[in-house]
């Protein structure tokens, strides 16, 4: 409400720019001629000072409304919108175009200015000029255009004295007829009263009528007060506003006037006719001070500047020239009272200040604007902001939400963390304990290895010790030869299982052949020891004598042997005694353990190379190939070369030989060799030595020959199965059947 009160006003004072017009005449008309017909009328606004003090009114009169007395009811006549005819005061002429714009409905002041109630506010000359009308001119100023301005002028010499159509309603009925008092006018009485009565039904109605519209126009009235009331208001404070700066302006005045009017004295003021007939408008203070004192220096013309505008004033002919666009108008210079030309500065600096204020409510108006349009911004922001907050908070609650996880995840993360130190710290123990357990390990290690070492030198000599020995005595020389079998855990028998494995060797896949097989893969099923009293008895005489021949004289140790060699018993001299493999049929090796050995029958069935003796090999991969199995026993099959049974069982002989002297040799010595060969003293070696082809023989594996049954003594005999995966060349002959 209140904006759009501000906004009708600045509308008012808009359209309204020379309002102050029907107030405030121009000044010093009083050397101008007669003056318009409506300051003969009106109070005068300017009063020159003549010695006695100003009057009283004089700005009282630009600010004060008028005693109501002098309000007529001449504008109730006429209505908004209306078209009337316009006294222009400047032109002295009526303007025809003029309209009735507002009719005030009550006594106010715009910027200051009085308007009356009842004051009409018309629009003219094409809509470029505008001015309130007080109720007590608009007679004078304003008529209908239904009158005759000859008539009107040649009646009365003032344009408003005869105003052709009358501006109030109801003029009186003339009243002066004389009455006949006879039936014709009683019965033209009646008939008069008849019409009246029908005017007055016809009245009563259109009267209800108009009292509706009376109602309506109230309660609308009632709105438009109350809207006037706060315009009234806010024109009342700017009223108050301007009112301390005039009463201001008055004391100045006043000052200025007392002493000015002690002395008399005058002031120049330059004016120039801004509009012909009687426009004078006065220079500002630094153009007039430059226009006296070129005046006083008698300068011809000078050139002075004012708003933008550069102006050649020609001081003889009295006229200034527009420099830019050549426009010359008439100046003039007059002598003026000093309290006077105080009071038209001051006018004029009211002037100023209420343009000045005029601005300031446009500014107020357009700041207005901005605030309205800054407050729907506002709305649009509180919308945005509601918006934004709404998905703020969708936003924390997710944030909560996911500050909750973070919480568990942290939480969790702690616990892991407290395992993974206490891990951590763990695993630090465990690689201390590790280090130590490290060292205790090699140290152990190095002890076990220390261990193991003599254990198997332990054992070596164990082994060695219990198979050097014979059986003990006292044996029943007279009983017959027997075996027993032999634990498994018995030393002899570890000690003879671990000598017949290791004596396996790569052999030729045939006699002549380039290909060389594996070694035998064999299981041992079971070793017997055979007891054998009197063989036994006739193989120790042997070695007793063979001892003696030799004057105790220890025998020649032969090079590049890998089989058992027995221990030297104390007492005793080196005879070379050594447990060698001897294979042949099974039902032979039963023979050998009942009789011993018959050197007359060797090489009997495999060739006598080196003569007729009693061969023996130091691997047992090269007994087996002269072995024959249970299953030829089975089938009566007793040659070697007829086995095909790569999985029977077998037996190798181990026997205790006592080579003694044993002669080397690289090559065949012939087949009826019966002996061993002599020595340079004559005497017989013991044994032969047949050498491999490495030593510069003739063998790939070594041979031993004895001719003497009494050097041998079989002392065990070892049953076993190659292996079904074994690819020795004796298997690839046995399984092949040819
Ligand atoms: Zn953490
Ligand atoms: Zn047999
Ligand atoms: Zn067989
Ligand atoms: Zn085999």
């Amino acid at each position: 409400m209140k904006m759009r009160g501000n906004r009708e006003h600045v509308y008012k004072v808009n359209q309204n720019p020379s309002a102050h017009e029907a107030i405030e005449p121009p000044p010093n008309t009083r050397e101008e001629g007669p003056p318009p017909p409506e300051l003969r009328q009106a109070p005068p606004k300017v009063i020159e000072c003549d010695g006695s003090p100003p009057a009283p009114d004089l700005f009282e009169s630009l600010v004060i409304p008028g005693p109501t007395a002098k309000r007529s009811d001449a504008a109730a006549a006429l209505s908004e919108g209306e078209k009337v005819h316009v006294w222009s005061k400047s032109r002295g002429i009526w303007i025809e175009d003029g309209v009735v714009q507002e009719i005030s409905k009550v006594d106010v002041q715009i910027l200051g200015e009085p308007i009356y109630k009842g004051s009409v506010f018309v629009v003219f000359n094409e809509g470029s000029n505008s001015k309130w009308v007080r109720p007590t001119d608009i007679q004078r100023l304003l008529r209908r255009p239904g009158a005759s301005p000859t008539a009107q002028a040649a009646a009365t010499g003032s344009p408003a004295a005869g105003a052709g159509t009358p501006m109030a309603p109801g003029t009186g009925k003339d009243g002066t007829e004389e009455q006949a008092p006879n039936a014709d006018a009683v019965a033209e009485l009646q008939e008069e009263l008849r019409q009246a009565r029908g005017d007055l039904l016809a009245l009563s109605k259109s009267n209800k009528g108009l009292l509706t519209q009376l109602k309506r126009a109230r309660s609308s009235n009632t709105a438009l007060q109350q809207k006037l009331d706060d315009q009234t208001q806010m024109l009342q404070k700017e009223q108050e506003f301007n009112a301390a700066l005039v009463d201001g302006l008055r004391q100045q005045g006043t000052r200025t006037c007392s002493k000015a009017s002690d002395r008399h004295e005058t002031v120049a003021c330059w004016e120039y006719l801004e509009q012909e007939p009687d426009a004078w408008r006065r220079y500002l203070p630094d153009a007039e001070k430059a226009l006296e004192e070129a005046r006083s220096d008698k300068l011809p013309e000078l050139t002075i500047s004012s708003s933008g505008f550069r102006y050649r004033i020609n001081l003889s002919a009295m006229t200034q020239t527009n420099v830019e666009t050549r426009r010359t108008c008439t100046i003039r210079r007059r002598e003026i009272l000093l309290h006077a030309d105080a009071v038209l500065k001051m006018t004029t600096e009211t002037q100023t200040l209420r343009g000045e204020n005029q601005r300031l409510i446009v500014d107020l108006c357009r700041k207005s604007d901005e605030i309205l349009a800054l407050e729907l911004d506002i709305r649009g922001l509180q919308e945005n902001i509601e918006a934004k907050t709404d998905s703020i908070r969708s936003l924390k609650a997710k944030i909560r939400s996911l500050s909750g996880e973070i919480d568990e995840l942290h939480a969790s993360h702690e616990r892991t963390e407290e395992c993974l130190v206490e891990a951590k710290h763990t695993a630090r123990k465990l690689e201390v304990r590790h280090t130590e357990l490290q060292f205790e390990h090699d140290s152990m290690k190095t002890n076990m290895e220390k261990l193991q070492s003599a254990l198997k030198q332990e054992r070596q000599k164990l082994y060695t010790t219990v198979l050097s020995q014979l059986p003990p005595k006292p044996l029943n020389e007279a009983a017959r030869g027997f075996c027993r079998s032999l634990d498994i855990d018995d030393p002899k028998h570890l000690a003879l299982l671990e000598q017949f494995q290791s004596s396996m060797a790569n052999h030729r896949l045939k006699l002549g052949s380039d290909h060389w097989c594996e070694p035998a893969k064999v299981s041992v099923t079971r070793i017997e020891e055979l007891i054998h009293p009197a063989n036994q008895q006739l193989y120790e005489a042997m070695r007793r004598m063979r001892a003696s021949e030799d004057s105790c004289r220890a025998c020649t140790p032969t090079a590049g042997i890998t089989a058992f060699k027995c221990e030297v018993q104390p007492g005793w001299v080196d005879m070379n005694e050594y447990l060698l493999y001897h294979g042949t049929s099974r039902c032979n090796a039963e023979q050998i353990m009942a009789r011993g050995f018959d050197a007359q029958r060797g090489g009997e069935s495999t060739g006598a190379m080196f003569g007729r003796g009693v061969y023996f090999a130091q691997n047992a991969s090269k007994s087996d190939l002269y072995t024959t199995c249970d299953l030829c026993e089975g089938i009566g099959n007793h040659d070697f070369r007829q086995c095909r049974h790569a999985q029977g069982e077998r037996c190798i002989l181990v026997t205790r030989v006592l080579l003694g002297e044993s002669k080397t040799a690289k090559n065949s010595g012939g087949k009826d060799q019966i002996r061993a060969p002599q020595r340079d003293d004559g005497i017989s070696y013991d044994s032969i030595t047949a050498l491999e082809k490495g030593e510069g023989g003739v063998l790939d594996h070594k041979e031993f020959v004895v001719f003497k049954d009494r050097q041998t003594l079989a002392s065990f005999r070892i049953f076993y199965r190659h292996d079904s995966s074994c690819s020795c060349n004796g298997c690839q002959h046995r399984r092949s059947g040819t």
